[in-house]
């Protein structure tokens, strides 16, 4: 490749709508175009670096026994009908109807339509196990896409489905899909995280995130210092902290606490810390009123309350539903005589002795007990996880991190094959639905999320594996025969190598050629100039540490196969 014929177009500034670095880099380095929102065409750098994730990403699939195939992007209404998917699933899935009425929508995502193709096809335990893949583009309505491909509404995902006899087979398939994600990442050069993840009615662990660390990553993973623990905030749990051993109950007390109503001014004005008042929230849980109870210093976890109310969505009511629901004003509301159903975080069941509101304008309750001033109907773990708690396993510390969710596998079991009546015979004669399991890479988004993690003031750094090219060859005087024989020749027996170059024959200044190298991260650079008509030597330059080694010409190939052999042989478990 010539980088004087190939589309690269450069942009000299920051672009003002690119908030990520990902983002601010790709559009400068020419990787790829915004279209209009959400949507971009991937020049051919972009591509190269998708290209490169996608093989990895097949290998490791093939090698795990993954057979691919492409299913179509338009899907019928009546195949999300029947899994119950056409109402439920939001505004994202874009739906339309086409010329003769048929309403249709664009793929987020293809557990219909591969259950339906096996369902159609498959009919016997004989030929299970069954695990299929295919690496597309997805559409997602997104409500605010957004960091370019980190959050696009059209993304190139892979995506696998398993089918299964039976659950035991299907955990196995889990643990095998498992273990070809983390040797897909490593493989990219990426450091990353398996975190455990939420599995909803699943239960078990069976759902993993795989995460790109990253600062700039917009999920938190909770991870222990000292084991193996790592889980997202969805999902994270903590060691309990235990009950205070002969608890004496002091008599319940009301006190005036005229304004304050917010957890920080209670406390500071009544000199207690925030760990020794229990606040009262009132959420709608699909759309009914449910009081949560928590620790003053305390976050509720969204997704942990759905899970213990069985619902699918839950939001933090606003002061006036408050006010309708309960005839309290926000900051003033407690568990004593408070009409709606009650759930409190495990550790409140614990506390004694703790501060509420007591359900009246400027007035609090001190000294308030679960058991004997109210009844709690349900108790779980409900909380944000903070850097203050300790590992659930080992009871060391918790470290708090942040990274990018580049895969999700996920252990489905029977909830398409029941909905969408996909059966098999097994070997007794009885029909029975396919155990399956879904998993997810976002390809486009991995190599957003390699940029984020590895660039520097100048440029990006790709991990060689997943680069555009392993090498640009800088002809630094092209109006100079000698200098530009010599490119030229080297270009050719690297590419005999199979080695790929991209070769910068442009005329133009080094400072440009430097620039444009460093900002494309191309992981090792040759430079034929100055040290070429002095002694013959090429400089060979690795971006990621800057180091730059000199050869004479004769040994560069060999010197550069090398370079790129060791960074390619990294060790996969
Ligand atoms: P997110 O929580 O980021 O919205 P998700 O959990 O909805 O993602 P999955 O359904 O698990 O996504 O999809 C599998 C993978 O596809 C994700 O792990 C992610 O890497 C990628 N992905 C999902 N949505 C997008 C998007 N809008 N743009 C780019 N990649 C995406
Ligand atoms: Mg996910």
């Amino acid at each position: 490749m010539r980088f004087s014929q190939l589309l690269i177009p450069t942009l000299k500034e920051n672009p003002a709508e690119a908030e990520v670095i990902s983002h601010q880099l790709m559009l400068r380095a020419g990787f790829i175009r915004k279209l209009t929102s959400g949507i971009y065409s991937y020049l051919p750098l972009g591509l190269a670096a998708i290209r490169k994730v996608e093989q990895i990403v097949r290998e490791e699939m093939n090698r795990a026994g993954a057979q691919e195939l492409l299913l179509p992007m338009v899907q019928p209404a009546e195949l999300w009908e029947e899994s119950g998917r056409w109402q439920k699933y939001g505004p994202e899935l874009l739906r339309f109807t086409d010329r003769h009425e048929r309403r249709s929508c664009l793929g987020p995502t293809h557990e219909e339509v591969i259950t339906d193709l096996v369902r159609k096809n498959i009919h016997s335990y004989r030929r299970l196990p069954l695990n299929l893949y295919q690496i597309q583009t997805k559409f997602r309505d997104e409500i605010r896409p957004r960091f370019g491909l980190m959050r696009g509404r059209e993304f190139i995902m892979k995506d696998a489905y398993s089918f299964d006899a039976d659950d035991q087979g299907a955990s196995a398939t889990y643990e095998k899909m498992k273990l070809a994600y983390q040797r897909i990442f490593h493989r990219c050069g990426l450091k990353f995280r398996a975190v455990e993840a939420d599995s909803g009615s699943i239960g078990g662990n069976f759902s993993h995130e795989f995460m790109v660390l990253a600062d700039t990553g917009e999920d938190t993973i909770v991870a222990c210092t000292k084991c193996s623990y790592a889980a997202n905030m969805e999902k994270a749990r903590a060691r309990e902290i235990p009950a205070p051993e002969k608890p004496e109950l002091k008599p319940l007390e009301k006190i005036k606490t005229p304004g304050k109503r917010k957890v920080k001014a209670v406390t500071e004005f009544l000199n207690i810390s925030p760990a020794e008042l229990v606040k009262t929230l009132v959420f709608l849980a699909d759309g009914k009123p449910v009081a949560v109870l928590l620790r003053g210093d305390h976050e509720v976890q969204e997704v942990k309350l759905c899970n213990l109310l069985g619902v699918q969505d839950v939001e933090l009511a606003d002061d006036k539903q408050v006010y309708d629901i309960t005839g309290v004003p926000t900051g003033y509301l407690g568990p004593v005589g408070l009409k709606i159903p009650l759930v409190a975080d495990r550790e409140v069941v614990k506390m004694v002795n703790f501060t509420v509101g007591a359900n009246e304008k400027n007035y609090h309750s001190l000294n308030v007990n679960p058991g004997r001033d109210f009844t709690i109907e349900k108790t779980a773990d409900l909380r944000m996880i903070t850097a203050e708690d300790h590992c659930p396993l080992c009871g060391a510390a918790l470290d708090l991190t942040r990274g990018i969710e580049v895969g999700h596998i996920f252990k489905l079991g029977t909830v398409y094959s029941e909905a969408l009546k996909a059966r098999f015979l097994d070997n007794q004669g009885n029909e029975i639905p396919f155990v399956m399991g879904c998993y997810g890479i976002g390809v486009s988004r991995v190599v957003a999320a390699a940029i984020e993690q590895n660039h520097d003031r100048d440029g990006m750094i790709f991990p060689l594996p997943i680069a555009p090219a392993q090498v640009i060859l800088l002809n630094l005087s092209s109006r100079d025969d000698k200098i530009t024989g010599a490119a030229e020749s080297l270009y050719r027996e690297l590419l005999a190598d199979n080695i790929e170059v991209i070769l910068d024959d442009r005329d133009e200044r080094p400072g440009v050629k430097f620039k444009d190298a460093d900002l494309l991260g191309i992981p090792v650079r040759l430079m034929v100039g100055k040290s070429f008509t002095k002694e013959g030597n090429i400089e060979i330059r690795t971006r990621k540490n800057g180091r730059v080694i000199t050869v004479p010409l004769a040994e560069t190939v060999t010197r550069v196969r090398e370079i790129i052999d060791s960074e390619l042989a990294v060790a996969v478990g």
